[in-house]
């Protein structure tokens, strides 16, 4: 599969590396994400490119929905991981809906599965605030 996005540009999940050395081996599968944040990063980027199957793909198979729609007209601006501890990884997304930015902030909880990580679900439920316009 062709990277989904340029790859010497930096890459979305703001670690300041280019697509090519962060997120894109995940997205194309030559490289599995080799870490909770890693893979909280790759599925960060598939959100902003809208990458509906990577999602669903490191998605728990108990847990994930039976299809995603991702909103046309999100825009994904930014990520901070705030803490990438053992099986868990807190961190704020920002959107842009329209003219609003939005703030999700989320604690969420990976496994392996197959020997490759996923997604379970969030510790507790992700706090949504508008932050202004
Ligand atoms: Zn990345």
């Amino acid at each position: 599969m062709p990277l989904a996005y340029p790859p010497f540009k930096s890459c979305p999940c703001g670690t300041g590396r280019s697509y090519a050395h962060c997120c894109g081996p995940a997205h194309d599968g030559s490289r599995a994400a080799a870490t909770p944040e890693a893979l909280m990063r790759a599925r960060y980027t598939a959100y902003a490119l809208h990458l509906e199957a990577f999602v669903l793909n490191t998605w728990h198979p108990d847990t994930r929905p039976p299809q995603l729609r991702l909103e046309p007209g999100t825009r994904y601006t930014g990520l901070t991981v705030h803490d990438a501890t053992g099986l868990e990884v807190e961190f704020t997304a920002t959107l842009r809906q329209g003219t609003q930015t939005v703030k999700v902030h989320e604690r969420s909880v990976f496994t392996q599965l197959g020997g490759q990580w996923v997604y379970v679900d969030e510790v507790t439920p992700p706090s949504v605030e508008p932050a202004g316009a």
